[in-house]
């Protein structure tokens, strides 16, 4: 749908590429492509089956949004015990895998974009890259980073969970802008201080439920190994 909110922009980008495989907008679709855009996770096999040859009949696969990256919300039934997930998503046939996890633990991804729901602006940037032969990099900081540039008053500081500081940057600080605190739909950045970031939420007084919590929204995949710590801990 974001692609068909580019609006005017679609036109100009069709000018470059040719969309070949489309099933919102097409009737008949192609494969193979040369830039496939993978979006969600897999929860059947059939799933699976069905990315391992989008990447087969690809050239670059591009991860699309928070469930494709992280495993995104699917992914909290990861800590349910099965018997509870079963009942999560009853009427799937008992062979189903329930464990959805990011693209990249099944296939070779070439190109992230983030965000639930991800960013109009990135994935212009990253079609124009792909079209000009221009490097294509992940922001590698906060969104703290673009927060403190857009001079918001700091959601911590009135006693807010806010995973701003170990969130990967790149959607403008859209929650605190709005006075919401930022609850990590973009997952971690490489280098977040993520226990770091625990130890000043204990501080405040959250309990390791609310972190954990918090933490496992959109990410858990991401954060299971500060999860298992955590819990330890
Ligand atoms: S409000 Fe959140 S994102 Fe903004 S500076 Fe504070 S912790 Fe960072
Ligand atoms: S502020 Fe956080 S939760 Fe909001 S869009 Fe950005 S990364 Fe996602």
């Amino acid at each position: 749908m974001q692609f068909l909110n580019l609006e005017a922009k679609i036109l100009e980008i069709l000018k470059y590429l040719n969309i070949k495989n489309f099933r919102l907008a097409k009737e008949y679709n192609e494969m193979p492509v040369d830039i496939a855009f993978v979006e969600g996770t897999p929860t059947t096999r059939e799933e699976v089956l069905k990315l391992l040859t989008i990447r087969k009949e690809s050239k670059i696969l591009v991860a699309l949004g928070t469930c494709a990256v992280t495993g995104g919300v699917p992914g909290l039934v990861n800590m349910m015990a099965k018997k509870e997930a079963m009942e999560v998503y009853d009427g799937f046939p008992p062979d189903v895998p329930i464990d959805p996890k990011p693209l990249e633990y099944y296939v070779n991804v070439d190109y992230n974009i983030y965000g639930c729901t991800f960013s109009k602006d990135e994935l212009i940037e990253l079609i124009t890259s792909l079209i000009i032969g221009k490097e294509y990099r992940d922001k590698e900081y906060s969104v703290c980073v673009e927060c403190s540039l857009r001079e918001n008053n700091c959601l911590l500081d009135d006693g807010h969970l806010c995973l701003g500081p170990i969130t990967r940057g790149g959607c403008k600080a859209l929650c605190p802008n709005n006075g919401k605190m930022c609850l990590g739909c973009r997952g971690p950045y490489e280098d977040a201080n993520i226990k770091g970031h625990i130890k000043i939420l204990q501080d405040m007084g959250f309990t390791k439920d609310e972190i954990i919590e918090s933490l496992s929204l959109f990410s858990y995949e991401k954060f299971k190994e500060v999860i298992s710590w955590l819990k330890e801990e």
